[in-house]
């Protein structure tokens, strides 16, 4: 019985090193292992046998089968790693897989565009952190200490800064204009210089509105700047921005750190100023405020107000791109939607 043993032990081994396939060795394995095999046939004869010859070929029979599974497992690993992925025919004809092309944001595209209009023009692109102070967002810019602005509805106020005041006390900041006190304290005047970025105001939103958004200023600092001068800026960087002519309209307006202020209203470009929900159904939507800058900011700046002016415009980015591509929710913007931004390609 152990002659018989040792031959289908050889056997198999011999089975197991010849196998070239996975599908082979599936065969060869339910021929050594499975209920039919050879070694399952002397299995069933251990009842007739007497004990100590039971107890010899039993652990015998359970040894070989311990070897073949341990050879089996080793021969399919060896099929497996020497297996190439070119085993299988190639169709050359298959259309293969497409690349997919990202794309730039319609916000970076846009500021892009505005980057390159106004360097043409020779600004200066100036950026500063996200996260201002008090003194930046609002004491240098002539805000009055109790200007509702300053409250937890419109701002950000950063975690453990509400004891303190001016440089120490933390925000995000709500507009870009903190950066222009920022830039003219290092840099002095004359200067003309944008600063792009997000602020953040704590705002309901709608499709009009959202918490975090991107601006767009640019500031001329020089002497004898005039109103005018700025208005031909503003003109000529929409039509480079648009490629045609845009029709605007100035208003005043009231910020509290120009003097005068005014607001640039732009026809609307969705509804093609018949009324929408983006420009609230008057056909004009405020893209730019700004004015002449203050006395008081030039001071804050180190700046003799009798010596230099200065010419503030501030662009709502998101804005301009809905005019621009007719979008009618700035939540789109935001969304993550590839749906959305897919269209931009
Ligand atoms: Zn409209």
């Amino acid at each position: 019985m152990e002659e018989k043993l040792e031959k289908i032990k050889s056997e198999g081994l011999k089975d197991i090193e010849n196998a070239t396939s996975i599908e082979e060795l599936q065969e060869i394995r339910k021929n050594l292992m499975g209920k039919k095999s050879k070694l399952n046939e002397v299995m069933k004869t251990l009842g007739s046998m007497d004990a100590s010859e039971r107890r010899t070929i039993g652990i015998k029979t359970t040894e070989i089968k311990n070897v073949f599974s341990l050879e089996l497992s080793n021969k399919e690993k060896k099929i497996i790693e020497s297996k190439s992925v070119l085993d299988k025919p190639i169709d050359l004809t298959i259309p293969g897989h497409k690349i997919s092309r990202g794309v730039l944001h319609p916000l970076t595209q846009m500021y892009y565009d505005l980057n390159d209009a106004f360097l043409s023009l020779g600004f200066e692109v100036f950026s500063e952190d996200d996260i201002s102070s008090e003194k930046f967002a609002f004491d240098n810019l002539n805000f009055p200490p109790d200007h509702p602005a300053r409250q937890m509805m419109d701002t950000y106020w950063i975690d453990g800064t509400e004891n303190k005041s001016g440089c120490e006390k933390l925000c995000l900041r709500p507009h870009l204009t903190g950066a222009s006190v920022r830039y003219l304290l290092k840099h002095k005047a004359p200067a003309r210089f944008v600063y792009p970025g997000r602020v953040y105001r704590n705002e309901d939103v709608d499709s009009g509105h959202e918490r975090a958004f991107f601006q767009y200023e640019a500031l001329i600092v020089d002497k004898n700047i005039s109103f005018s001068s700025g208005m031909v800026m503003i003109k000529t960087i929409l039509e480079k921005v648009f490629g045609c002519e845009v029709k605007t309209r100035m208003r005043e307006g009231f910020f509290p750190f120009v003097e005068p202020g005014y607001e640039i209203d732009m026809e609307c470009l969705v509804c093609g100023g018949k009324g929408c929900s983006v420009c609230k159904h008057n056909g004009w939507l405020e893209i730019m405020p700004g004015g002449v800058i203050h006395p008081n900011v030039l001071k804050a700046a180190g700046l003799d107000p009798e010596e230099w002016t200065g010419f503030y415009i501030n662009i709502g980015l998101e804005r301009l791109v809905m005019m621009r591509y007719g979008v009618d929710d700035i939540r789109l913007f935001h969304s993550a939607d590839l749906r959305f931004l897919e269209q931009f390609k």
